[in-house]
């Protein structure tokens, strides 16, 4: 049984925002899980420097009235933590919270600026036997995850389990793109890191949230809600159902279940009535015309393999755009970007369609192309 906190909010009033997480965790029961000395990690949405209203990043009063609500509990430590798309260092850090507004949030919690990473074995792992995780997780002694509802150029949706991506290192990201070029293999891979990072809290900012070309170029669409859960699996499941998407198309999600570590029969709602998109969210232009999630498991790759030469999207440089900034080029896990005369130049092949440079591209410069 998997309880799914649901509480409506119009915007980001503090005030209101207080108010949904002291119900949420009231409902949730997430005091008996504090203890003196307490280490508290929140991990937010901080992909790239965009502001607030562009809903890429986990919002800032969000974040604040978590603190205020562990602060008020008598939790002193707590640490914000993430590594964002590209490098991974203190200046970047600096520059990223202030652009998306967590500077402020000083006054309430520690703004992580150490970037050392660690070796955590993951011995169950089907596909990673141990990952590199920035220091602050595995130091921590209780994880709220706090993603962004959006839709995703390469998982089609973007939560709780994709916002643990964030536990890798820097540029190790992009590695781990290259190394799992295939969706279902990148899919599991991102769910065994959840598992080990195993978030004991997910706290969701689904009130503006970002639909189209996620997880940065997307626009920004109002479903004005706050949802909570200690299940990451069942509430990124009943997510993707407020977006409007079938969540056995989310490769992340049909995984999970077919693992059984989530069961949709058992997620019972409490809180406000939810709110479904209607219509739904609008899906990334990478998104396939792929029927391969109802064949049987070991006939999906050879039918993505077939499917994949015709159907493979590609990135398409917009070179008016383009100010040859180079963020693209360092993200591409293939290298296959280059810039030549301040405009990027792409090399087809080799490219695995990972989308990491129209993630990463500041200027909307990077769209999708298609054989057919
Ligand atoms: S495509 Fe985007 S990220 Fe790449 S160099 Fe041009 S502006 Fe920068
Ligand atoms: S060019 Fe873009 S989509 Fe292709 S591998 Fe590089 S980052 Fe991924």
């Amino acid at each position: 049984m998997a309880i799914q906190s649901i509480v409506r909010c119009e915007n980001y009033d503090q005030e209101t925002l207080d108010a949904a997480v002291t119900r949420h965790f009231e409902t949730l029961n997430v005091k008996e899980l504090l203890h003196p000395g307490i280490r508290v990690l929140i991990k937010p949405n901080l992909i790239a420097p965009k502001k607030p209203e562009a809903a890429a990043t986990t919002h800032p009063n969000l974040i604040r009235a978590a603190a205020n609500w562990l602060r008020q509990s008598g939790v002193e430590n707590i640490v914000l933590a993430d590594s964002p798309g590209g490098l991974y260092t203190a200046p970047v850090l600096d520059h990223l919270y202030t652009v998306v507004g967590y500077q402020p949030l000083s006054d309430v919690l520690t703004l992580n600026r150490d970037v050392s990473f660690q070796s955590v074995s993951c011995p169950e792992g089907y596909v990673n036997r141990s990952f590199n995780l920035i220091s602050p997780l595995p130091q921590a002694d209780l994880i709220i995850d706090m993603p962004k509802l959006k839709t995703h150029a390469m998982t089609r949706l973007s939560a709780g389990i994709k916002n643990m991506f964030g536990s890798i290192p820097g540029l190790q990201k992009p590695e781990m793109h290259y190394r799992h070029p295939d969706i279902e293999d990148f899919s599991l891979m991102l769910c065994e890191l959840c598992r080990l990072t195993a978030p004991t809290v997910t706290l969701m900012d689904a009130i503006d949230c970002m639909e189209g070309d996620g997880p940065t170029g997307g626009n920004p669409r109002h479903l004005g809600l706050t949802l909570a859960s200690r299940d990451v699996f069942s509430q990124d499941w009943f997510a993707a159902t407020l977006c409007g998407m079938n969540p056995e198309d989310v490769a992340m999600l049909r995984i999970a279940k077919e693992k059984g570590w989530l069961q949709p029969d058992e997620i019972i709602q409490v809180g406000d009535e939810p709110v479904f998109a209607d219509p739904p969210f609008v899906l990334p232009k990478t998104s396939s015309i792929d029927f391969t999630g109802s064949l049987p498991a070991f006939l999906r790759k050879p039918a993505r393999a077939v499917m994949g030469k015709v159907l493979k999207p590609f990135p398409k440089l917009n070179k008016d755009r383009c100010v040859g900034c180079g963020k693209c080029a360092e993200s591409c896990p293939a290298h296959i970007i280059r810039i030549e005369n301040h405009k990027a130049v792409f090399t087809k092949k080799g490219c695995i369609s990972c989308f990491c440079c129209q993630e990463m591209c500041p200027m909307k410069a990077i769209s999708v192309k298609r054989h057919i």
